[in-house]
């Protein structure tokens, strides 16, 4: 029976090399990715195509919502959960490991690469942490680590795998170019959770909603965000594919301010309470008007009508006050 490995596949170099080493070793490779708000799986869809790899892609936005919130091993410089996040990506590999029925998992990761999350106690806990220990398998850098299963039971041969370690990439330069490897995404690419920008945005919506709704997620990728008080924001958008973003965003009880008569900005106010007058004066300060009072047309979502308010563009100070970021 021909050994079988389920491959954390994010699609990067890293990963896709992991998959070929052990593939080289007559190991059937399946691969697992993972789709969530802060970073789409098309990039491992691209690589698995190119490398024919059957790939499973399994929603993981609430798993991770839960560490985020509140992390075993903290977060990065952001708000990114790496090692809880890792391992829970390795436990989520082991649970579809178990039912397609394979023996091994392998990752992509490499020790020294990420001096938090892939140094030797990182890796260790991660392996710990995600419940098969023994049955994970680092193929770029298992010479530098403990033996596990795979390699003691003679399912792959620990002297053709790697022993890359640290963050020099010419190992993987060297590998890819033995693989005939050409496309592969940039390492660090992909995961919002480690854009400080987005990260504060995160923080602040939780804060105010500890369980938002997806939407409300997608809403953090774009325009200029400002809380105008608890409960109660305001997004506005920075170019014409935001403002019809930021519209197709709106919910039911949400209202969208626009300057009337000149070119500007749509913006999103979200909650109850009257900061309507704050926020119209923030409207009309990122439009054409030059200072001078403009009406900005409020629409509330769901019903009828429209409201016009008249205000001076709020000034700069105030607005770095209120500003989220
Ligand atoms: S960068 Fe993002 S996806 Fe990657 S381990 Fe960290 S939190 Fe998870």
């Amino acid at each position: 029976m021909k050994v079988k490995a389920v491959a954390l596949f994010s699609g990067g170099l890293d990963s896709q090399l992991s998959v070929l080493m052990v593939q080289e070793q007559g190991v059937e490779v399946v691969g697992i990715t993972f789709s969530t708000p802060f970073f789409t799986p098309e990039a491992a869809i691209k690589a698995a195509e190119q490398l024919e790899l059957p790939l499973e892609v399994e929603d993981f936005t609430q798993g991770l919502m839960e560490l985020i919130k509140s992390p075993v091993y903290g977060h990065g410089k952001n708000l990114n959960p790496c090692i809880d996040c890792h391992a829970l990506m390795v436990k989520k590999a082991g649970q579809y490991m178990e039912k397609i029925g394979a023996q091994f998992i392998i990752t992509g990761e490499v020790l020294g690469e990420r001096p938090k999350s892939q140094n030797y106690k990182a890796l260790e806990i991660v392996a710990r942490e995600s419940g098969y220990e023994g049955l994970l398998l680092r193929p770029l850098s298992a010479r530098q680590l403990s033996p596990t299963i795979p390699e003691q039971k003679g399912w792959v041969d620990r002297e053709k795998l790697g022993d890359i370690q640290g963050r020099s990439r010419k190992p993987q330069m060297a590998l890819a170019k033995k693989y005939e490897l050409k496309e592969y995404p940039s390492p660090a690419g992909g995961c919002l959770l480690t854009v400080e920008g987005f990260s504060q945005k995160l923080k602040d919506l939780l804060a105010d909603n500890p369980d938002p709704q997806r939407l409300e997620i997608e809403l953090l990728k774009v325009g200029r965000h400002f809380r105008l008080a608890p409960g109660i924001k305001l997004v506005v958008g920075r170019n014409h594919e935001e403002n019809n973003t930021i519209e197709s965003l709106a919910q039911l009880g949400d209202r969208i301010l626009k300057a009337a008569n000149i070119p500007g900005p749509t913006a999103l106010y979200r909650g109850e309470g009257d900061y309507l007058p704050t926020a119209a004066a923030l409207t009309a300060r990122y439009s054409d008007a030059e200072g001078e009072s403009v009406p900005v047309i409020v629409t509330r979502v769901g019903k009828e009508g429209q409201e016009e308010i008249t205000v001076k563009p709020l000034e700069d100070k105030k607005i770095a006050v209120l500003r989220i970021e």
